[in-house]
């Protein structure tokens, strides 16, 4: 973990309103650019360079999630590696929830999860990141292990509810956390997702227009959509799943 830049600018890879793939209901989703984990495997190769060009203010990030139509069911926040920004991810949390106690109080509760490749041990294990774990009802630990996310042809089929590999571990940590994660709580915890795994987006930006897949696909299954497309005539280029 470095120290991260300003507290006042976060490496943004990507923000998207709605996502329903990573955590339950309806949310925002924030992905951090930058991580030095290179887990054999990774899906998003396209977030590991701490591209200083890609710093924004957390103040607009925060002016983003407060513009949002809603529903806001909870916010995602995933990577790169958060917790490589520090600062900038306590930053964050902390105006995600000075706007979520500005809510109505009508509203229906709004969690935070956030996503790391670092084990749950090494995270708590410093202040600096237990005042950032303090600030989330929920944490999923763990680097990614390509071995251990069950493949789509896996004789007991299924993927791992809003987990890509059987390694990585939920943590609930506040009572709003334990409601909504409890029951995936822990290590072995092999629950199955029913739903949809993977959402796509379309966005144009000034590298012209990219299409992202948000979610947690099971192993195989990137490969097997970029065949499919090349076959329907569809040329996928760079991606982000491949060296
Ligand atoms: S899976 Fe996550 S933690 Fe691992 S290299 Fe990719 S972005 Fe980094």
């Amino acid at each position: 973990m470095n120290g991260g830049g300003p507290p006042d600018a976060l490496l943004l890879a990507k923000a998207h309103y709605p996502v329903t793939t990573l955590g339950p209901g309806t949310r925002a989703g924030i992905w951090t650019q930058g991580c030095t984990l290179a887990c054999p495997g990774c899906l998003s190769r396209d977030t590991w360079d701490a591209d200083p060009g890609k710093a924004v203010p957390v103040e607009a990030v925060l002016g983003w999630l407060a513009s949002l139509p809603g529903p806001v069911d909870g916010v995602t926040i995933s990577g790169g590696e958060p917790f490589q920004q520090p600062a900038a991810l306590a930053a964050l949390l902390r105006g995600i929830r000075a706007w979520r106690d500005d809510r109505p109080h009508e509203t229906i509760g709004l969690d935070i999860l956030v996503y790391s490749g670092y084990v749950y041990t090494r995270l708590s294990r410093t202040e600096a990141t237990r005042e950032i774990l303090d600030m989330c009802d929920a944490v999923i630990t763990g680097p990614y292990v390509d071995r251990l996310n069950p493949g789509g042809r896996h004789p007991e089929g299924g993927s791992l509810l809003w987990r890509g590999s059987a390694n990585q571990r939920v943590v609930p940590l506040s009572p709003l956390g334990r409601e909504r994660y409890g029951a995936l709580a822990g290590i072995g915890n092999t629950r199955e997702d029913a739903g949809p795994r993977v959402q796509v987006s379309v966005d144009e930006g000034p590298e012209g227009r990219r299409v992202y897949y948000i979610g947690i696909p099971r192993r195989g299954d990137m490969e097997h959509l970029t065949s499919r497309l090349e076959r329907a005539g569809v040329r996928s280029g760079d991606v982000s799943w491949r060296p």
